[in-house]
C-alpha cells in the first residue's frame, strides 16, 4: 500500500467502522522488577460523532492512550484500528499521514508558536498539507471565527488570555478538518471560569459539528458534560460508561478522593 492510499483507505472504511478499535492492547516499559505496564489489555472502542472523556489518577495510562491513539507512539502489543485500519501495517510516514490528514490535536501547555500571530498559527497545518495561501487563509478565518476568535487573528499568544490561546490551539486542531480530536488534559492550565468555557466550546463542536473527541481530563466537572466515560486504573479500564452511570457505580468520585 503506498502512502497516499493508506489516508484514502482510511477515509474509504469509514462507513460502518468504529473511528478508533483499541484491541488487547498492551504498552510496557522496562523489563523485570522495572517492567511498568502503562496499558495492560485495553479494550476500547470510540465511535463515529462520540464525545469520551478518558479519566483516572495519574500514572494510569491515559496519555499512553492518547500517544497510541493519535498514532504518536506504538503499542507492545495488541490491535490499533482507525477508522477500520489496522495501524500497525502503516509505515512511519503513512502514520503521519494519518496524523495530519484524520487528527487534530490539542494539549494541556497550548503548543503554539510564540511569536507568530492567531491567523498564522492556525494555518499551520494547512501549511504542511502544502494547501494554496489563499484558501489557507480562508479556512484559518473560518476555524478563528468558529471558536469566537475573529477580532483576534492578528494577536500573538503572549497577547490572549490562556482560554484564547486554547480556542486558538482548538482552531489549529480543526483547520485541517479532522476525523477525530485528540485532547490530553485541554483544560487543566485553565482558571474554573475558562474551563467551563472550553468545555462548551467543545461540546458545541461535537453535538453540532459532529466533531469526533476523545479527552482526557481528572476533573468530574468536565466529564460531566460528554457522551461517554472510560475510566482507567493502573493501566486498565476500569468501568465505561455515561457520566451518569459512573457517577451511580461511584466510580466518577472514586479517584478524586
Ligand atoms: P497518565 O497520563 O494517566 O498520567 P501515563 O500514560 O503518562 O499516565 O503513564 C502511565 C504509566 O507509564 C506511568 O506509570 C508512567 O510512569 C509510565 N510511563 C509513561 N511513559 C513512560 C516511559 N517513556 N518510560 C517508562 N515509563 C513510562
Ligand atoms: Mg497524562
Amino acid at each position: 500500500m503506498n502512502s497516499s492510499a493508506a489516508a484514502t483507505d482510511a477515509a474509504a472504511a469509514v462507513d460502518g467502522e468504529p473511528v478508533v478499535e483499541l484491541q488487547s492492547l498492551f504498552k510496557i516499559y522496562g523489563q523485570g522488577d522495572a517492567e511498568v505496564r502503562a496499558l495492560d489489555d485495553v479494550n476500547l472502542h470510540i465511535e463515529h460523532g462520540e464525545f469520551l472523556a478518558i479519566m483516572g489518577a495519574s500514572g494510569s495510562g491515559k496519555s499512553t492512550a492518547m500517544n497510541i491513539i493519535g498514532c504518536l507512539d506504538s503499542p507492545t502489543s495488541g490491535c490499533y484500528r482507525f477508522h477500520g485500519v489496522d495501524v500497525a501495517t502503516l509505515d512511519a510516514y503513512q502514520r503521519a499521514l494519518i496524523r495530519r490528514h484524520y487528527i487534530g490535536f490539542v494539549f494541556q501547555g497550548f503548543n503554539l508558536l510564540a511569536k507568530t500571530s492567531a491567523l498564522e498559527n492556525v494555518e499551520l497545518p494547512l501549511v504542511y498539507r502544502k494547501v494554496p495561501k489563499r484558501e489557507r487563509r480562508e479556512r484559518a478565518l473560518l476555524a478563528l471565527d468558529a471558536v469566537g476568535l475573529a477580532s483576534r487573528t492578528k494577536h500573538v499568544p503572549s497577547e490572549l488570555s490562556g482560554g484564547q490561546q486554547q480556542r486558538v490551539a482548538i482552531a489549529r486542531a480543526l483547520v485541517s478538518e479532522p476525523s477525530l480530536l485528540l485532547a490530553d488534559e485541554p483544560t487543566g492550565n485553565l482558571d474554573s471560569r475558562t474551563k467551563l468555557e472550553i468545555m462548551r466550546l467543545l461540546v458545541e463542536l461535537n453535538r453540532q459539528r459532529g466533531i469526533t473527541i476523545a479527552m482526557v481530563t481528572h476533573e468530574p466537572e468536565m466529564a460531566q458534560h460528554v457522551s461517554r466515560v472510560a475510566w482507567f486504573r493502573d493501566g486498565r479500564v476500569l468501568g465505561e460508561g455515561t457520566p451518569e452511570q459512573l457517577f451511580e457505580r461511584g466510580q466518577l468520585r472514586a479517584g478524586f478522593s
